[in-house]
């Protein structure tokens, strides 16, 4: 019984080992650099990026949730003794601020830095969003409930019951998080000195955000770019793509090899910014002229989205398609009301 008892123990020990390997592949990307490359999830974390200096760490982004920051945290402190002595919040999404409790509470004297922009976003708009969430993820775990009904065997039903869980214990931890906001805010340029190396905190303008914020660390050519630039698609939500266009343009003039972006994998050189900016110019002036021949938004997707999806679907990975929709009625809207 007492074997059985430990045998069980052991079991589930190992169980909690394989799921913390679950959510983020730590990677080197340089020297002293490493990146959490967050795996999919039912709420989706953000990478982080972790920079160890001569005497503290700084790391970029704080996941959507302070379980998951942990499992960052965990890892952190299997690379290095020194202290997370600063967190970058790149911008005012869910999944990259929502997990900034966790690093208070490893260490009470973190200094978290934002834009002015993003600490504000994270106040309004941010906060709403956690609230609206109190209600679509319930929603959402009632339709995976109706889902597994209609699975027909265990392979098609495990992934959903995966889902489940996580949707599960996303709503559990969502219903107690803190609201951390910055408290360190700056205008367009803030410096971390550590001996003779520095760290550039940057603003070059709006983009995937109003208020996004790049992380550059010359001595080793390695830059965080928050979802101004990421392994993955370009999302739009709450984006100023005229001025992003330009953003990526003043960016991709530092002198860098690494990116290691806000989610996908890291990017290793600078195609990417020029792929981004001439999909961005392109689905502007595509929309544009849509519109400027009256087409209304469902006409201008049914012609755009086959064209788009035709010159850059090979560029882009494969979940590009469902992301063009969203980014061509935001091109739309933005057209034709130029709000942005
Ligand atoms: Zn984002």
């Amino acid at each position: 019984m007492k074997c059985a008892r430990w045998l069980f123990l052991a079991l589930i020990a190992a169980q909690g080992h394989f799921l913390a390997a679950q959510l983020f592949d730590i990677k080197p990307v340089t020297d002293d650099v490493y990146a959490a490359i967050a795996k999919p999830s039912f709420r989706t974390n953000c990478n982080a990026a972790i920079f160890i200096l001569n005497h503290e760490v700084v790391v970029v982004d704080a996941e959507s949730k302070p379980s998951a920051a942990r499992e960052v945290i965990a890892q952190i402190k299997r690379l290095t003794d020194k202290p997370v002595k600063y967190l970058v919040i790149t911008h005012l999404h869910g999944d990259h601020f929502q997990g900034a409790e966790a690093y208070v509470t490893a260490w009470p004297g973190v200094q978290i830095i934002s834009t002015q922009s993003t600490r504000d976003g994270i106040e309004s708009r941010g906060v709403t969003r956690m609230q609206r969430e109190l209600v679509t993820v319930p929603l959402a775990i009632e339709k995976l409930n109706a889902d597994l009904g209609k699975a027909s065997d265990d392979t098609a039903k495990a992934p959903i019951q995966q889902q489940l869980r996580e949707a599960q214990a996303y709503l559990t931890e969502l219903k107690q998080m803190k609201v951390i906001l910055p408290n360190v805010t700056f205008d367009r340029h803030l410096t971390i000195h550590s001996d003779n190396d520095t760290l550039e905190v940057l603003f070059v303008g709006k983009g995937h955000s109003d208020g996004d914020v790049f992380v550059y660390y010359p001595k080793r050519k390695v830059i965080a770019t928050g979802d101004a630039l990421t392994g993955w698609v370009p999302t739009m939500g709450d984006a100023s793509i005229y001025d992003w266009i330009q953003q990526l343009k003043t960016v991709e003039e530092l002198d860098f090899k690494y990116v290691i972006g806000g989610h996908g994998n890291v990017v290793l050189d600078k195609d990417a910014f020029d792929l981004w900016r001439k999909y961005f110019a392109d689905l502007l002036a595509e929309t544009a002229n849509a519109a400027a021949q009256g087409a209304s938004l469902e006409e201008t997707k049914s012609r755009l989205i086959p064209t788009l999806l035709q010159r850059y679907g090979t560029q882009f990975p494969p979940d590009f398609s469902k992301t063009l929709i969203a980014n061509v009625e935001t091109a739309y809207r933005v057209i034709t009301t130029q709000t942005k």
